[in-house]
């Protein structure tokens, strides 16, 4: 069931992803060629800790898991496209990252990702990164009222498809409130003017994940987490919290 949320629950979930925007951008700032996963994920950790924010991402165990996820980002580098658990890898010249992260504040979560590179990029990884955001873009400009679930996700897929990338079926955006994943599913592809009206207090997650090569397939790693590409190819995530609001989206994990 899709929950609403009010104008006054919308402000303090904006708080919940402002605190979101500051971990990833303390992430961003520390990465750099021959630092470690576990340094970028206890970066985010001290802007949690300081904001007096929890983490919806720690200890987290969905159904597909077999253990509980142990850090507050997800970090998934080159052929990994979402999900990384943060290890002893230290980042190397040309290295593809996706940071994943969310952020709990006065009980509401903020879910937030970005790609970026370290050292010099690769043109195709700044082309698959750039796509990636323009795909949150598309799909954040169709999250109006009157628009349905379907419009976003096929102004999301129209930009991945169209620069000929591979969309990874079965993962995607979600509502957001209480807790991380909230209904309704956000798929990254889909037909216009389908699934579910879009209303006043609605807030989700729309987050496209891009793999490098066209090709849509996957396999989960053996750490039971990590989704990597099927050919080695890499991938790009990019997300956004965002409240459906009379006055037009709005997203809340923005600085
Ligand atoms: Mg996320
Ligand atoms: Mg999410």
């Amino acid at each position: 069931m899709v929950q609403l949320k009010t104008d006054t629950s919308i402000e303090e979930m904006r708080e919940a992803g402002r605190v979101v925007a500051q971990a990833l951008t303390a992430v961003r700032e520390r990465a750099a060629v021959g630092v470690s996963l576990l340094d970028l994920d206890k970066a985010a950790r001290r802007v949690l800790k300081e904001a007096g924010a929890g983490s919806p991402f720690l200890n987290y165990r969905p159904s597909f898991a077999t253990t509980p996820f142990p850090a507050v980002i997800c970090a998934s580098v080159n052929d990994a496209i979402v999900h990384g658990i943060p290890d002893e890898y230290r980042l190397r010249d040309g290295d593809l990252v996706s940071i994943d992260c969310g952020a709990t504040l006065g009980g509401w979560v903020g879910d937030s990702a970005i790609s970026f590179t370290v050292g010099t990029p690769r043109p195709e990884d700044a082309r698959l990164i750039a796509t990636a955001e323009e795909a949150l873009e598309a799909g954040i400009a169709a999250a109006v009222v009157g628009n349905r679930i379907g419009d976003i996700a096929h102004a999301v897929g129209r930009v991945c498809r169209g620069a000929g990338y591979g969309i990874p079926e079965g993962f995607g955006g979600h509502g957001v409130g209480r807790s991380m994943h909230e209904d309704p599913s956000v798929p990254n592809e889909g037909r216009p003017g389908r699934g579910v009206p879009l209303r006043h207090g609605m807030v989700l997650a729309i987050e496209p994940m891009l793999i490098g090569s066209g090709r849509d397939d996957y396999y989960e790693a053996s750490d039971g987490w990590t989704l990597r590409t099927s050919d080695g190819s890499r991938a790009a995530h990019a997300e956004h919290t965002v409240a459906i609001t009379d006055a037009g989206p709005r997203i809340l994990t923005r600085l």
